[in-house]
């Protein structure tokens, strides 16, 4: 190429934003002289390129986006550690359809037995599938809530919740909310309710949640929303935390 050519051809590129092509293209017109590709595979080849480091950088970004305290996958997810695991419902959530016709997930399970795992790696199979995700531990939520309305923006912090596909609330149940707080936790999930799926996990049973939100009347209301469209995980098992910190101690 001469080396006019090869500064036009850049300029247009960036004109272009084909930055991935930009980036490549040395690379590409040596590879296809030295093995005399014509010029319809070698578009071809750019074009598909560019695409596919376009997707990879969506599920980047929506990776990141979404906040996930560490990544964990069902790849990794060891089902027999997991005895009571309907695993023929978990391949159905896979597939994210629950996603597309609103409906939640609830993980309920002792600690330790794999609940935020497998929230965060569903959440990563919505985002492999374009969806938009963002994670939060229930008090987490309620703490940037309870900050959004003493700042008087509350509202846009709702927006901006609504524009999620997919809201993971992890640790529903380890520390009671303030009356506040359980109040706006329920506008939240009021709000989701037939829009937008919710992912929860929670060590406590149903019957228990009054003493987390301290209203037996808004529980009520709020499992009234939150399980109508719903599907349960019992992950109930010994806890992996534990079970792995037996065999480390008798391996030493
Ligand atoms: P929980 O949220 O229920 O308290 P976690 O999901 O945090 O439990 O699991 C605790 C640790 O054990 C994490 O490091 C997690 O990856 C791991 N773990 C739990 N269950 C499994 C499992 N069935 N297969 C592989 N790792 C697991
Ligand atoms: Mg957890």
């Amino acid at each position: 190429m001469k080396p006019s050519t090869e500064v036009l051809l850049k300029e247009n590129l960036k004109l272009l934003k084909l930055s991935n092509v930009l980036r490549q293209l040395e690379t590409f017109v040596r590879q296809a002289k030295e093995s005399g590709t014509d010029y319809g595979e070698f578009l071809l080849g750019l074009t598909e390129m560019e695409l596919q480091m376009r997707a990879e950088n969506r599920l980047k970004r929506r990776v990141r986006e979404a906040k996930f305290p560490l990544i964990k996958t069902l790849e990794t997810f060891d089902y027999t550690a997991a005895p009571g695991l309907d695993l023929r419902l978990l391949r159905e959530l896979e597939t994210g359809d629950y996603i597309r016709e609103h409906r939640n997930i609830i993980l309920l399970g002792n600690s330790g037995t794999g609940k935020t795992h497998l929230a965060v790696a569903l959440g990563i199979c919505a985002c492999q599938s374009g969806k938009n995700v963002r994670f939060y531990t229930a008090a987490g939520l309620i703490n940037q809530l309870m900050e959004a309305q003493a700042a008087l923006r509350l509202s846009q912090l709702e927006r901006s919740l609504s524009r999620m596909d997919l809201l993971i609330i992890d640790e529903v149940g380890y520390v009671p909310f303030s009356e506040k707080g359980a109040q706006l936790f329920f506008q939240m999930v009021a709000a989701s309710y037939e829009r937008q799926s919710l992912v929860m996990t929670t060590n406590l049973e149903f019957s228990k949640w009054p003493e987390v939100f301290g209203s037996e009347q808004l529980t009520g209301a709020l499992l009234d929303r939150l399980t109508h469209h719903c599907e349960i995980l019992s992950m109930n098992a010994e806890s992996y935390r534990f079970k792995e910190s037996i065999t480390k101690k008798k391996e030493t």
